[in-house]
């Protein structure tokens, strides 16, 4: 928008204009010829325009790069209006660039490979570190399929199916030796962030750690079973012995048979999380197995509790049937460890809207809210000295976790101090079978 003012150059253009034509206008008339001066005056006036109106259509064909042409006046207002805009935009040009080379620096130096796809999953952009860990190379993989590059079937799955929640891990296309841990995150319209980190030496440490645990039990189950086996033979021998050396005797003995049962719940935990879950499936009819648990549960109990079964027996589930009495043996024995004499336990096997559940109640003294999350992590007690009173080994609710997980089930828990608690196996339509 052009505005006039006083002391600028539309102003002075104007009274410039104004004093020619008064000034032509005289002369003219002195002449005899006004309207004829006036015209060329005018004329000239506007030929002496359009050549500065030439100049800026030939600076605006080249794309205005250039500085703009000088030019008195008016024109030198508008070119200067021009100038002031180029050099703004330069500037944010500038700004905009070292912007962008900056978020690409800061990109690059993530030690994490990250890569755009656009809304087919093709490559748009990528990072150094997803070069040196997936093997992108510019140009020749932009517009490529992210599928097409990275051919690890379970790669291929968690892309199909937009899983944004889970993070596989998988061996890296380029480099054997490293495994990452690759996840999608959705952004923008329709695209997706494709991160991958190295996670090689945290998979070798849990490796290890899992291996020692498992390597310590292994070692340890052959020397517990001679001092175990000693230790009982020395109870039985000691019939007659003094009532101090028997109790000690017999302490040795209640606690190698603790020790043994931790060495085995280790084996048992480090099985369920080394070997492959899809092995070894067969139907297990689960309402005998239950009844098996129950009639051991009513030993333990030794008539202290009311226990209920309802099971029902044509429910079946597809898995591995040591695996699942474990879990289904952890919960019963906890309830009947757990709950005073006089309580209640029941147990039930149903279907229920998507699937079925195994649901394991007690009237005992319930667990508070904040120990709840906690419950299924190893070795974590509400309790230390009821625990260990009731000769537990803290890994009980652990395995039960790892064996659903295995079956693709999950546990659910709910307590209530002073009321009781239920602890229920949940296991998806996919996992039934049905017995006739
Ligand atoms: P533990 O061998 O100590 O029983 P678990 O992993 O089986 O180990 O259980 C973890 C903790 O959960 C127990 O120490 C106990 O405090 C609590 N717990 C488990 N089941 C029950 C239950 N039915 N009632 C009350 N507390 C329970």
């Amino acid at each position: 928008m052009f505005r006039v003012q006083a002391g600028n150059p539309w102003l002075d253009t104007l009274i410039v204009v104004t004093a020619l034509e008064a000034a032509t206008a005289v002369v003219g008339y002195a002449i005899g010829h006004l309207f004829l001066s006036l015209w060329l005056v005018t004329l000239a006036f506007l030929a002496w325009q359009l050549q500065y109106v030439l100049r800026l259509d030939r600076w605006l064909h080249q794309g205005g790069i250039a500085a703009p042409p000088d030019a008195p006046g008016i024109w030198g207002d508008v070119f200067n209006s021009l100038r002031r805009a180029q050099e703004r935009h330069r500037r944010r040009r500038r700004t905009l660039a070292d912007l962008l080379a900056r978020s690409k620096q800061a990109a690059d130096a993530v030690p994490d490979a990250v890569v755009v796809l656009g809304p087919r999953g093709e490559l748009e952009w990528w990072n150094v570190a997803a070069t040196r860990l997936l093997g992108l190379q510019a140009p020749r993989d932009a517009g490529q399929l992210a599928g097409a590059l990275l051919r690890h079937p379970d790669f291929r799955t968690l892309l199909a199916a937009d899983r944004y929640r889970e993070a596989l891990t998988i061996p890296s296309p380029v480099l054997p030796s490293v495994i990452l841990e690759v996840r999608l995150v959705p952004f923008g319209e329709r695209r997706r962030l494709l991160l991958a980190r190295d996670v090689t030496r945290l998979v070798r440490l849990e490796r290890m750690r899992r291996d020692f645990v498992a390597n310590v039990s292994h070692e340890l189950r052959t020397p517990l079973t001679v001092i175990h086996g000693v230790a009982e033979t020395l109870v039985d021998s000691d019939e007659d012995g003094a009532a101090e050396q028997r109790e000690a005797l017999e302490l040795l003995l209640q606690q190698t048979q603790r020790m043994r049962r931790l060495v085995e719940d280790l084996l048992l935990l480090s099985r369920l999380e080394t070997t492959d879950a899809s092995a070894n499936q067969q139907v297990v009819a689960v309402a005998p197995l239950l009844q098996q648990l129950c009639q051991e549960a009513q030993t333990l109990s030794d008539g202290r509790h009311r226990i209920e079964l309802n099971a029902d027996a044509t429910l079946a589930l597809r898995g591995e049937e040591s695996e699942l009495r474990s879990a289904f043996s952890n919960l019963i024995i906890n309830a009947v460890k757990y709950t005073p004499a006089g309580g209640e336990i029941r147990i039930d096997w149903r279907r229920i809207a998507d699937g079925a559940c195994l649901e394991v109640c007690d009237t005992g003294p319930g667990i508070a809210a904040e120990h709840l999350p906690r419950l299924t992590e190893r070795f974590y007690r509400v309790d230390r000295g009821r625990s260990s009173r009731t000769g537990g080994t803290g890994l009980g609710l652990a395995i039960v976790k790892h064996v659903l997980h295995r079956h693709e089930g999950r546990l659910q828990i709910e307590s209530e101090l002073g009321v009781g608690s239920s602890f229920r196996c949940l296991f998806p339509a996919s996992r039934l079978a049905v017995l006739t």
